[in-house]
């Protein structure tokens, strides 16, 4: 079937929950994607930051193929190994001693507003139980974290929302102190916001926060779920900051593009589950867990981290040279690559412009470009963007 044909049974038989764009991709392999007419484009989104490893990766798709073919699913009643080796993984090469598994972002921060709530509620009573976010954060779509996220555009038209979160502006420590009550039980937060438009703390501000938590006695959760897994050049985010929370969720990139959640807590916090509080079925099942072994362990043995430091350097350069030359670009911001590039006016046009000379874009946030193809993108590729967008950004008529 040709991608019009395609488009035309979606109309018919899939809600529209999307903006989706005419763009019909059937196969992919590294930073590339071909659609059902044939046509080829370099994936500048990589999934919205979930092909870490570009698609298709070979260690990930043997993963997959002789998991399948031994044991796909059976129930969180059993023990089950590759969950177990995934996360003694996870926890070896983070502060955290144990995990979760779940099947997206949301979920995984479900979980830990959960365990949260479960461990205040244990060791203060039922009345600490708030949780604050920040201002044009992005935790999920499920009621508690529509209710977490601190953007009005996803809270609306679902009232009434979960009670008990307080939304403060990011990077600003004595707004998240004044909003802190005998009520408090977390801090949640993104180290760096993404779906928000890439934004980046300044040096100083999490050691802040860590402080008011411990003040107060508050648990600390990093949602990493966008920023995890290599994204910005080290393991996880936090590495940047010189800061350790309690929780951290992670997901997106975690299986190299099969559904998976994971949430990951000390052992203090950790014991507040116990059997029949919280639960999943597919969480954490043997196939997908392989996926994940798979792309953890690429990432550690084929030294993507330093790669993705380096490149997404070269990358950040790239923009600011071409940035320098349009007036409508404000700026350039990223840490590896986990790149944004705010706009003086909307980028929806870019984008949609960048989708016909065969790159794909996307804008965040309305007026940023977001920038977070696979890890393994290279500097051919990213010239051959950078060259598309100059020639983009030249009919740009301000
Ligand atoms: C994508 C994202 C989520 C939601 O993940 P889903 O898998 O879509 O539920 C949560 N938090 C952050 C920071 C994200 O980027």
């Amino acid at each position: 079937m040709t991608s019009d044909q395609w488009i035309e049974k979606s109309d018919k038989y899939i809600m529209k929950t999307y903006g989706r764009y005419p763009i019909v991709p059937v196969r992919g392999e590294g930073c590339r994607l071909w659609d059902a007419d044939g046509r080829e484009y370099l994936d500048f989104l990589g999934g919205v930051a979930v092909n870490n490893l570009g698609h298709c990766h070979p260690r990930v798709v043997k993963a997959l193929q002789e998991q399948a073919a031994q044991l796909i699913h059976c129930s969180n009643y059993y023990q089950i190994p590759q969950q177990i080796e995934l996360a003694e993984l996870l926890c070896s090469h983070s502060f955290a001693d144990k995990a979760f598994f779940c099947n997206s972002g949301a979920e995984a921060n479900e979980a830990a507003i959960k365990l949260a709530r479960k461990y205040s509620r244990d060791t203060h009573g039922p009345e600490r139980y708030e949780i604050i976010t920040a201002a044009d954060s992005f935790h999920g779509r499920t009621m508690a974290t529509v209710s977490a996220t601190g953007q009005e555009k996803v809270q609306r038209f679902f009232d009434p929302l979960l009670h008990g979160f307080t939304h403060v502006p990011f990077n600003d420590a004595a707004a998240l102190e004044a909003a802190v009550t005998s009520n408090t039980c977390a801090v949640m937060l993104e180290p760096i916001q993404g779906e928000g438009g890439v934004n980046i703390p300044s040096a100083g501000y999490f050691q802040e926060v860590r402080r008011i938590c411990d003040q107060h006695g508050l648990l600390l959760i990093f949602d990493e779920v966008q920023v995890g897994m290599g994204r910005t050049g080290k393991m996880f985010a936090y590495e940047h900051f010189d800061v350790v929370p309690d929780i951290m969720t992670l997901a997106k990139a975690l299986a190299g593009g099969a559904p998976i959640g994971c949430m990951l807590a000390k052992d203090r916090f950790a014991a507040a589950f116990v059997p029949g509080t919280h639960g999943s079925t597919f969480g954490g099942n043997p196939l997908v867990c392989a996926a994940a072994i798979a792309t953890v362990r690429t990432i550690l043995e084929e030294g993507i981290l330093n790669r993705t430091e380096e490149i997404g350097e070269y990358l950040v350069g790239e923009l600011e040279t071409l940035g320098k030359k349009y007036p409508f670009v404000k700026d350039v911001r990223g840490i590896g690559l986990m790149i944004g590039m705010g706009l003086s006016i909307p980028g929806a046009e870019i984008v949609k412009k960048g989708h016909a000379r065969g790159v794909l874009l996307n804008v965040t946030h309305d007026t940023v470009l977001r920038f977070v193809p696979p890890l393994v993108v290279t500097k051919q590729e990213i010239n051959t963007m950078i060259g598309i967008l100059d020639g983009i950004f030249a009919e740009v008529e301000v």
